[in-house]
């Protein structure tokens, strides 16, 4: 199979525009915002105006109500692979951005896959009207189900022309700021998957409340945040997909993880941006110092581990490109947007983690500009763990290596 990897004219200047962005407006202000735990309104609305967030923005991946079988297959598309550029270079100016940026987010993909032509029509809407801030979210983590994803316990039952949700979730991504929240419950646990259904609940719904904001270890300029659902009434209309959409099927469970199949290779992009920033920072003082060109036996091992760093960088970023291209052309990825998830995070949590001890004392500073390698330490830890751990995508990739042996 022919792996087209050559950037368009477009993608080239996307990237070229991210990169600056990046560099001078994000890094500057990436340690203030880590400490604010916030980035100012007034650049999100700027980077709007760019294109950069909501209302079919490249570098988020969102389409915004086009029907897959609408697309011309001689025709492919080029949004995956453009988000992937966009979303690496962006995280190397800040990795908290590009999950803070205005859009539907986590809750734009099963809207896309799973929401009817009226739900698209009438969700998407808002991130297309420009000067305004809005979010979508997605929630399906609660505090007993993270990687166990069958496990939710959060309920869902009909009640004349509405559902009744009760349960939480917790560390949802713009889950307080958000218009609506994609939320998956089951209509009875002993179901498992088939008892799963994906619920639009906006802002305002009686029973829907934000519980705490979390206080994390990095990306702390994120916001992330525990939901409430206590009787919650739900209309109707709002049940993803619609009524028949679930019979006799897992379409719920499906929703679920379909999201992960576009937006993996995403995060392994920048996972793969904030190691490219560590690894960068590290050979720069390292150079500054001029460690590299002493002859002295002890360098050359710290050159050999720029080295080993670099590559397993660039590798991660060749996963996360196939996982993206294939994504593009419709082909199903879930195999390979695990691989280049997993190559992403594990790749750059090592760089992050060799990047401080090259450099020594210097890698702990929490103050000047040597704090970025702390920060970025610290952010790297969250891109291995959200939207399945190292662990959940090695599993994930096995299970198709080995098809027909599904208890494990
Ligand atoms: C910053 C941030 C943002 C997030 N945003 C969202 C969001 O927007 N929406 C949302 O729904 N969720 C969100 N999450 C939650 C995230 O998806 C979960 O944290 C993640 O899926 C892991 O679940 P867990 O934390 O419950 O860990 P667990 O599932 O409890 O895992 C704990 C450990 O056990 C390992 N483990 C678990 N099961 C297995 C297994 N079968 N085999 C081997 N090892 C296993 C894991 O790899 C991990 O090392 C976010 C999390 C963070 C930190």
């Amino acid at each position: 199979m022919a792996i087209e990897f050559e950037l368009t004219a477009q993608q080239q200047a996307l990237l070229e525009m991210a990169r600056s962005l990046a560099r001078d407006v994000l890094r500057p202000i990436s340690l203030e915002a880590d400490r604010k735990k916030c980035f100012p309104e007034e650049l999100l609305l700027n980077l709007q105006r760019f294109g950069v967030g909501a209302g079919g923005s490249t570098l988020r991946g969102v389409t915004g109500g086009e029907e897959p079988s609408e697309r011309d297959p001689k025709r492919p598309r080029h949004t995956h692979r453009t988000a992937v550029v966009g979303a690496e270079e962006l995280a190397w100016g800040d990795a908290a951005l590009p999950l803070s940026l205005p859009g539907p987010g986590l809750g734009g993909p099963p809207m896309q896959s799973h929401g009817t032509p009226a739900q698209r029509e009438r969700f998407f809407a808002p991130f297309k009207r420009e000067g305004e801030l809005h979010w979508g979210a997605y929630g399906l983590t609660e505090p007993g189900a993270g990687s166990d994803v069958s496990g939710i316990a959060t309920t869902c039952r009909r009640d004349g022309d509405h559902w009744v949700l009760n349960g939480r979730k917790c560390f949802i991504t713009n889950g307080a700021r958000a218009d609506w929240v994609v939320i998956f419950a089951t209509v009875d646990r002993s179901l498992g998957r088939a008892g799963h259904r994906a619920f639009v609940v906006e802002k305002g719904t009686p029973g829907f409340s934000v519980g705490r904001i979390e206080d994390k270890l990095g990306l702390r300029a994120s916001e992330t945040a525990e939901l409430v659902l206590d009787d919650c009434r739900v209309p109707a209309e709002n049940l993803l997909g619609g009524e028949a959409r679930y019979e006799g099927s897992s379409e719920g469970f499906l929703a679920a993880m379909k999201t992960f199949d576009a937006t993996r290779p995403l995060v392994g992009a920048m996972a793969i941006g904030i190691g490219r920033a560590s690894y960068e920072r590290a050979r720069d003082l390292l150079k500054a110092r001029y460690v590299l060109s002493r002859p002295v036996p002890r360098y050359g091992a710290l050159r050999a581990k720029l080295a080993e760093m670099k590559a397993r960088l660039d590798a991660a970023r060749m996963l996360v490109w196939r996982a993206a291209w294939m994504a593009d052309l419709g082909l199903p990825n879930a195999r390979e947007a695990s691989m280049a998830k997993a190559a992403g995070g594990g790749a750059a949590v090592q760089v992050c983690a060799d990047a401080i001890e090259l450099v020594g004392a210097d890698g702990c500073a929490t103050e000047g500009d040597d704090a970025f390698l702390e920060k970025w330490f610290r952010d790297i830890k969250v891109y291995d763990i959200f939207e399945g751990t190292g662990h959940i995508q090695r599993i994930v990739i096995a299970r198709r290596l080995l098809p027909g042996l599904r208890a494990f």
